[in-house]
Formats: C-alpha cells, structure tokens, sequence
C-alpha cells in the first residue's frame, strides 16, 4: 500500500525539480543562519546562488560525524531554540552524541515519513503494532510512533526489553505488526519457545527490523522462527531517525524517501561520486529539514543504488541492503570483511544458530579472528569428533568464500549475550 502516491510514484524528472528548489532553499537557509556551514561553503568558494539543480549538490562540503559532534549541542541550528519541539541524540557511547532537534514541521515530516515506511508493510488502522523499539532520546521508539499515529494504527508503546511482558502483550493485545532490532527478534523468538508460546498461532505478520546490520540469511531465520514477513528499515539519528528508506512488501532494495533525503554513493578514499550500482559510501543531504539540516553526511554505511521502477509501483531510488560500516570494517590478514559478511556465511552451514560474536585480537604482527557461534541442542551433544569437524567445515566456508582465516569455536546454545537493542558482534582485545 503507497501511503503518498503523489510523491512515492512521482515521475522522476519532476521529482528532480522538486529535489532542486529543495536544495536551493535549503542552502540559502542554512547559509545565512548556520556560521558552521557558511564558513565551509565559503572555504569552498561556493555561494548560494551557484546551486541551481539538484546535480549542483557536489559543489557543496560534506559534514562527517565528527564535525557533528564538534557543533554540540546547538551550532547547527537553522531557527531559533524557542522554535524546536523535540530533541533526540545518537547514543553517543564514543564521545560527545549527535543532537538532532525538531521543529513541529520536522515532527510533521517525521510523522509522514515513517507513515510511508509502516505502509510498505501495508500496515493500516486495523493493526496493532508492538513498538520495541527504545523510547526516549533514541530516535527508534518515537519515531515508529509518530508513523503507526499518522496512520491510524493501533500503537503499543511498550519500548525495548521486558521480554515476557514483550510476549505476554503480544498474545492478549493480539499484536500482528512488531518493531525492534533483527536480533532481539531472535531473542523474542527464542524466549518464546521456552514459555511454550507458538509463535505460528499468533497473529503476527509483519516486522520492521533495523537499525543495526543484518543479512539475508539472518532474514530467513527470522521469517521462519517468527511466522511473519521481515522488512529493513532504515535511519539515523543525524538524519531524522528510523524513516529514511524502507524496503516494501518485495524485498528487493529500500525506497529511500528522496524528496526529504537526498542520497548520493561516494567512494570513501577520494570522494569521488559513484555511478548507478556501485558500491561505496552513502551520503545524505536532508532537503527540507528545519531545526538541523544536514549538507550531504557522510554516513559511514556501504551499499550501492538503484533507479529502475520497483514492481510495488513506486518509482523512489533504492538502496541495497547496508553492506557495513567504513568503521566496522575488519581487516584480518590483510583481508577486508565486514561482520555482516561472516554472518552470511555462517548462516548457511545446517545447524548453526543466528547468535554470533566475532573476537579480534593481534598475535604478533598478525590480526587473528576467532569465531564463536552456537549451534542447535541436537547439534551440540554430538561427540567432539563431530563438533571438530564442524568447525573446520565453517572455517573453510569463510575462506572459500571470503578468504579469510579464521578459529571458529562452537559454543553452547544461549552462551552468547542476547541484546535488548542493538547487539554487540564483534568484541575487540586489540583495543583493551
Ligand atoms: P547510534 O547507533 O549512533 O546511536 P543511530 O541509531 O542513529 O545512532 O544509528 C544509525 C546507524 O545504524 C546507521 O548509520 C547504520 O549504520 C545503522 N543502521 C540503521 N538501520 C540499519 C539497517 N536497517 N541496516 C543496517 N544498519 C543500520
Ligand atoms: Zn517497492
């Protein structure tokens, strides 16, 4: 179901013209109220009047994480404080966390957005959604709000964690949409199954599951374990929050909400912009936010683009699948891998559970990994021959596939730590 036909099936070329008088309002606004973005443009030499079209956009600077944190709390505000409804902030566990701040319009176009992301699961006012993502400074939890309000839909607000009330909730409120992470899915799967609770006699359908990396393989599992279709939603804090792009009912790419965010695909060492279909950076530009617009972001987040017309009828760009981040990147013995990657792999020798944690350490010059995965009961009280050649199997998997030497550990089922949010994949010694 298209929530916003006019703008989700807009003719691409108008959609341009809407993109260009986006952008030249945006940068004359922030040009005249943001000291921070005015000196950048000007340590460019680009004026305001130089941005016509939406193609201008490479003229402008681009904003890193970093420089977001420098500008804390308030030097990116485009209006006055007195003008701001709402404050959300990243998590901020590495520093300083990144503040976006909502006017009533930003709400509004808030609201709108994640109402386009609810439909694509054809979430309508005769649902009730279970909304575990986190409420508060988090953007998850409000953010899903905002939408399933929009909409109509019936909103449990009942956040992250508290799994037997998560399940208890669920039975007698007859829940049939869920938001949260891919992982405390599993975790809400698992937990399921120990209370008796067969997830094939609820009325679930539909699950938003983002806002950590997940992979195809780790979809199957959550289809199959939670009987509902699993869809990947996808934000950040810098840039609205969840609301971003969302994939539809295809699962082919996420329809990225592009009269609002402007995507571009650079490739991280040069800069340089990417055609159609390659992989790199992403890079967003908030095209009609108000409180704190953002100039072309550098996300940090790997995937590649794509304009053909979707089969849902919608003609918005789509994303791939997040790949990784630039910074989770891991590069072991000279191999680059992403966590998601491995996670791929893992996910399809037969017996091998979708909790993982990846260990990274240094021996000498050389960065080793050691993989620990649990495998399903049965599997587990095999004798230990079997157990050895499993791991070698799954050690030989990663490196045909990746070609990456790894140690890989089975470990007991329910040894690895479940996560009310978002999991923690990779644990890294080289840094304590
Ligand atoms: P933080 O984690 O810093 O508190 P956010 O919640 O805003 O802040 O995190 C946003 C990041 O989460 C994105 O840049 C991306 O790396 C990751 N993310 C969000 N949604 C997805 C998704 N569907 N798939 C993969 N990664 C995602
Ligand atoms: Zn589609």
């Amino acid at each position: 179901m298209i929530w916003n036909d006019h703008y989700e099936t807009m003719e691409r070329d108008r959609l341009k013209q809407v993109q260009s008088r986006s952008l030249r309002e945006l940068v004359e606004r922030v040009y005249k109220k943001v000291p921070f973005y005015r000196r950048k443009m000007d340590e460019q030499g680009v004026k305001p009047s130089d941005i016509n079209q939406i193609i201008d956009i490479v003229k402008l600077p681009f904003t890193t994480k970093q420089e977001m944190r420098d500008v804390y709390p308030f030097k990116l505000l485009a209006v006055d404080l007195s003008d701001i409804v709402e404050i959300h902030t990243s998590s901020g566990t590495t520093g300083k966390p990144v503040v976006d701040a909502y006017t009533l319009r930003d709400i509004d176009t808030w609201s709108e957005v994640m109402a386009r992301t609810l439909s694509m699961g054809d979430v309508t006012r005769q649902d009730i959604v279970q909304n575990a993502y986190g409420y508060g400074l988090f953007t998850g939890g409000l953010g899903v709000h905002y939408g399933a309000r929009r909409i109509g839909a019936n909103v449990i607000p009942i956040s992250g964690g508290n799994t037997k009330r998560q399940l208890m909730i669920m039975q007698d409120f007859r829940s049939n949409v869920l938001t949260c992470t891919p992982s405390y899915s599993l975790y809400l799967a698992e937990a399921a199954l120990e209370e008796g609770i067969d997830f094939s006699k609820l009325p679930l359908r539909v699950g938003f599951f983002g806002a950590e990396p997940w992979s195809e393989g780790m979809r199957k599992e959550i289809e199959a374990k939670l009987h509902l279709k699993a869809l990947d939603i996808f934000g950040l804090t810098e840039i609205i929050g969840p609301g971003v792009a969302q994939e539809c009912m295809c699962q082919d790419g996420l329809h990225i909400f592009e009269d609002h965010f402007y995507p571009e695909i650079i490739d991280p060492e040069t800069e340089r912009l990417l055609p159609e279909g390659e992989k790199g950076e992403l890079v967003l530009t908030t095209l009609t936010k108000e409180g704190t617009p953002v100039l072309r972001y550098r996300t940090r987040d790997i995937t590649y683009l794509n304009y053909k017309t979707c089969r849902c009828g919608r003609t918005s760009v789509r994303m791939n699948r997040i790949l990784g981040r630039t910074d989770d990147m891991l590069i072991i013995r000279g191999v680059n891998v992403f966590p998601s990657q491995i996670e791929e792999v893992l996910l399809q020798v037969e017996g091998v559970e979708p909790h993982y944690q990846l260990l990274i350490d240094r021996k000498g010059q050389l960065d080793s990994i050691e993989i620990q995965v649990e495998m399903i009961e049965k599997l587990f009280s095999d004798e230990i021959k079997m157990l050895e050649k499993t791991e070698k199997k799954i050690e030989n998997a990663l490196y045909s596939s990746l070609g990456v030497h790894s140690k890989v550990k089975l470990v007991e089922p329910k040894s690895i730590p479940r996560s009310e949010g978002k999991a923690r994949r990779v644990i890294d010694k080289r840094q304590v």
